[in-house]
């Protein structure tokens, strides 16, 4: 008992004295985004994600004259390739892939339609000037669509003038794969990378148990549908139409336009959650699952790229239903119900 007790008293220390976590946000790639670590207060580490987040978007911006984006957007249908960063380069083929594995849900080269709504014309929502496109606008603009960037090394083109790439369906996801390694490369054990709403978690709670995310309620912006665990380096992304809209008309238009027509995607979804190990497919994918629907999403879960085979998804329909694939049923807290949604497991 002697021995026992300097035991007993340097556990309850040790379980005592997790360090208070310590959080950085910050405002980049037109969002806020956060890191939190929770083993430790390295701020250099903080510092560290956040000039990474800030060097993306200095060359993934569409905004910024200078950009890799701009300067090959402005290049498009000269004939002349434009060398970009291996990174930019890296994520157009990223992005190439997504494109041809959703069967083109996944463009990312729909800036001039983009446009034409006021997406993302000026780079921020809060100058952007929102209007409904006339179909001959859209017409006219629907041919630039669709033709993915060339992408040799780091030699990168666009076949067509007028073309424009927009990688806001995939940088932020993009980004959390870059934070998880610059804080992996400071010895960070523990964290939680918040970038606009995608969600990356490094290893697990000072408790040992997995962190927890809260994904929120597409009707009501204070609320939440379900609460699921995160396993360590897996990416929680979700797109809906809630998130960037304008009413005109009675209508509202939202952000996430599906290719095939030009018009914002209203396939029955009012949003998509991917849970992924990859956070380039976790953002990448629920855009392309919001614009395809429910059906095809989980068509393509049970049988389609690995890519998605390996992904879990959280559907919510319109009607009010919230499609929940199995593996993330162990730890899922539902929460949608008093709002009058109703839960559904989906096996394979
Ligand atoms: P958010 O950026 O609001 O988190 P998403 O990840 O779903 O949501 O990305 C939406 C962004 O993706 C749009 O703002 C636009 O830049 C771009 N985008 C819109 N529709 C598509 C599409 N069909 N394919 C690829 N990118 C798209
Ligand atoms: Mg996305």
């Amino acid at each position: 008992m002697k021995r026992a007790l300097p035991f007993l008293l340097l556990l309850s220390l040790l379980s005592g004295c997790a360090p208070e976590p310590v959080s950085q946000s910050f405002f980049a790639m037109d969002t806020v985004m956060s890191v939190t670590l929770y083993d430790g207060g390295d701020t250099d580490a903080l510092v560290a994600a956040q000039q990474e987040v800030n060097r993306l978007d200095q060359l993934w911006s569409r905004t910024r004259p200078e950009s890799d984006v701009s300067r090959l957007n402005a290049a498009a249908g000269s004939g002349t390739p434009v060398e970009v960063d291996p990174d930019t380069a890296a994520l157009l083929e990223q992005a190439d892939r997504a494109a041809r594995e959703s069967g083109m849900a996944f463009d990312p080269v729909m800036a001039p339609v983009m446009d034409a709504w006021g997406f993302g014309a000026t780079g921020s929502e809060s100058t952007a000037v929102h209007r409904v496109p006339s179909q001959a606008e859209l017409d006219a603009l629907l041919p630039l669509t669709r033709d993915l960037p060339r992408v040799e090394g780091t030699a990168v083109s666009l076949p067509l003038a007028g073309q424009a790439v927009d990688l806001g369906g995939i940088a932020k996801g993009a980004a959390a794969g870059h934070v998880l390694e610059v804080l992996t490369g400071h010895g960070v054990g523990s964290a939680i990378i918040d970038l606009g709403g995608n969600i990356t978690a490094l290893g697990e709670k000072p408790d040992g148990s997995p962190f927890r995310v809260m994904v929120k309620d597409p009707r009501d912006s204070e609320g939440g549908i379900c609460v699921l665990s995160l396993a360590d380096g897996a990416t929680c992304s979700t797109s809906g139409g809630y998130e960037r809209y304008f009413e005109a008309d009675g209508r509202v238009y939202h952000h996430i336009i599906d290719p095939s027509t030009g018009y914002p995607a209203r396939s029955g979804l009012l949003s998509v959650t991917v849970v992924s190990q990859d956070p380039y497919w976790a953002d990448a994918w629920s855009t392309a699952l919001f614009v395809l629907g429910a059906e095809e999403a989980l068509d393509l879960w049970r049988e389609g790229p690995e890519t998605v085979q390996a992904m879990e998804l959280i559907l919510v329909e319109e009607s009010g239903r919230v499609l929940v694939t199995e593996g993330l049923e162990e730890g899922l807290e539902f929460l949608g119900e008093e709002a009058g949604y109703t839960c559904e497991i989906v096996r394979r």
